[in-house]
């Protein structure tokens, strides 16, 4: 079964060297994302925080109307969730998983489409923002056996990009100490796993930004952990990228389904709407 895995991922990518690209967006030809679906993801994103799923901006929302300062960007974003005391001076998601941003990445992940690659640093890219010079981009690393079953190393080809665009260094400045599978594993499980899942390969420089760059934030417990980790090896600015987060869970009525959802975006309060109705 393993190597049936792998012969279908070397095959698509066979396949994809041959045959044009399309736009997993809307279909266009020539490239796997065009300029208007990767300006869409951007347009119809919000600032919050993977960990708590607040709004980032919510506290500047609150003041006036919703609507107009965010899409006017007059909103002041910060940097940081200040409730979550997450180990990171930034911290930045493209998006909500779902949808076509998923697709991407799932794409990525799973299926080595390699040319995902300049797209999806393009977008990490633009809403980490100005970060400065001197940046390391540190990709989280992924286990070995999944790596070799894909056929690529997902978020190192995403770390490497994104520090090939701006002219920044990327390092493997981390490496798994065990090769823990977290999926289904209860949440103190996996917080467990995790911190004892990473090591340092190098010592880190003090004043050096360090991004910490991953595909998806789920509960955030490899994240966090990796953070630690390199702090204590000597990293004193650390931001952190990922590509997608899921939405925060609904429960209960609907009623609570509006106070839960409507803080997000349009889409959502669309939902949460017509499950009114
Ligand atoms: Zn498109
Ligand atoms: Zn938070």
């Amino acid at each position: 079964m393993k190597g049936f895995v792998v012969k279908i991922t070397r095959l698509k990518w066979w396949l994809d060297l041959v045959a044009p690209h399309t736009c997993r967006g809307c279909g266009a030809l020539g490239t796997v994302l065009c300029e208007c679906c990767k300006n869409n993801i951007l347009r119809e994103r919000v600032e919050i925080c993977p960990s708590c799923k607040q709004r980032l901006d919510k506290a500047a929302v609150r003041c006036g109307d919703k609507r107009r300062e965010v899409n006017a960007g007059t909103a002041e974003v910060r940097a940081v969730c200040e409730e979550c005391e997450l180990p990171f001076g930034r911290l930045r998601v493209v998006g909500w998983r779902e949808g076509l941003l998923k697709r991407l990445v799932e794409e990525y992940k799973y299926q080595g489409v390699r040319e995902l690659d300049a797209a999806l640093a393009e977008l990490a890219l633009a809403v980490m923002g100005e970060v400065g010079e001197n940046v390391v981009v540190v990709p989280l690393p992924t286990i070995g056996r999944h790596v070799r079953q894909r056929g690529l190393d997902h978020t190192w080809r995403l770390a490497r990009e994104m520090a090939l665009r701006k002219g920044w260094e990327c390092r493997r400045a981390l490496r798994r100490a065990k090769d823990t599978v977290q999926v289904g594993a209860k949440q103190a499980v996996r917080e467990t796993q995790a911190r004892e899942a990473y090591e340092v390969t190098e010592r880190l420089e003090a004043g050096r930004v360090y991004l910490l760059a991953d595909d998806v934030w789920t509960t955030g417990a490899s994240m966090r952990a990796a953070a630690e980790v390199m702090k204590m090896a000597g990293a004193t600015r650390l931001m952190g990228v990922v590509l997608a987060t899921g939405r925060p869970k609904v429960e209960g009525a609907a009623g609570d389904e509006e106070g839960v959802m409507k803080d997000y975006g349009d889409g959502a309060a669309e939902v949460a709407q017509k499950a009114q109705k």
